[in-house]
């Protein structure tokens, strides 16, 4: 029952109704018995700071951040911890004492991810280089030791400019190629970090199927529909497929833990993840 003390999260995004996140963490609070609910908040790019304000005025627990905001959101923070201030990005905020703090999980959700898949020694492609390509490859380039990270896209100036960054931060081998030039790289682990094969446009693929090998780690970061065209393909060439439904629930697992200091109900979250994109219409949402 919702009371006086009831603890209030929130998504802050535009647009916010495709997203699952009020499903994940209301099972999860329920499961874990924490007096807390979960609102999506549609909030336009020219009220971001007064919605950051508001959640410091009404003494909100904390809320996700998703897109536009993950950048923009940073200027209107008491504090960014460590690592979503080298990303560069923000996806969840937790309020105490009436300060902003703001963390990046998405990085945390990749690995959780890619748990027992070889990632030491191996080449890595990431294809894309926006929010979610910065977090996935800040994470695997500071603590999975890759031979080489390879960024593709295609604005050659944009790939080189995270490759660099790479490089500068954490001393790992990083490079730039094209689309069309990842099939010469020869990647042990390749990662969609771009919306290609996301619901409605999901008979979409994001590289030449040459570029697929047996053996190799494909992980595509959309996560509806459950099975993109991508994997798909990877599985038919004997490519180890990871969905983005793992990702989705790693995130939201950790901010679960940052704002309630409690081990997060990954079966449930991912249950309750599961049931809302079907309810949803699946890959048709
Ligand atoms: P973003 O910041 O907007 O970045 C999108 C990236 O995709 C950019 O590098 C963009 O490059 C590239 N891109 C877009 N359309 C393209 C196309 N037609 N061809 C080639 N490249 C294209 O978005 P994001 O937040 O990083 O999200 C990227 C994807 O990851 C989305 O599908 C999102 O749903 C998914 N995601 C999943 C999780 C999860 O938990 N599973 C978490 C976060 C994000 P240009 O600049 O060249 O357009």
């Amino acid at each position: 029952m919702t009371t006086s003390k009831t603890k209030l999260f929130c998504l802050v995004g535009d647009p916010v109704d495709h997203s699952v996140s009020p499903e994940i963490f209301t099972r999860a609070f329920e499961a874990c018995g924490v007096d807390a609910t979960y609102l999506a908040f549609r909030v336009p790019s020219r009220c971001l700071g007064e919605a950051m304000a508001g959640l410091r005025a009404l003494g909100l627990s904390g809320c996700n951040v998703t897109i536009p905001h993950k950048i923009a959101v940073m200027d209107h923070l008491d504090a960014v911890e460590g690592t979503a201030k080298e990303i560069g990005a923000v996806n969840v905020i937790r309020v105490e004492n009436g300060r902003s703090v703001g963390y990046n999980t998405d990085g945390e959700g990749a690995l959780r991810a890619l748990q027992g898949k070889k990632i030491e020694g191996k080449r890595v492609a990431i294809l894309g280089y926006g929010g979610a390509a910065r977090a996935v490859a800040f994470s695997i380039a500071s603590t999975q030791s890759p031979d080489e990270v390879i960024i593709s896209g295609r604005d050659p100036a944009k790939a080189e400019g995270l490759a660099q960054r790479l490089r500068a931060l954490f001393s790992v081998k990083s490079r730039p190629s094209s689309i069309e030039g990842l099939g010469e790289a020869l990647p042990d682990v390749l990662i969609n970090a771009t919306p290609i094969g996301m619901a409605p446009w999901v008979e979409e693929i994001p590289v030449d199927r040459d570029v697929l090998r047996a053996g190799m780690v494909v992980f595509d970061l959309v996560y509806n529909p459950a099975e993109t065209k991508l994997l798909r393909e990877a599985k038919a060439k004997g490519c180890i497929a990871v969905g983005g439904m793992e990702m989705l629930v790693g995130q939201a697992a950790a901010a679960f833990e940052i704002w309630t200091g409690i081990n997060a109900p990954l079966k449930e979250m991912r249950r309750a993840a599961e049931g809302a994109l079907r309810s949803r219409g699946g890959a048709d949402a």
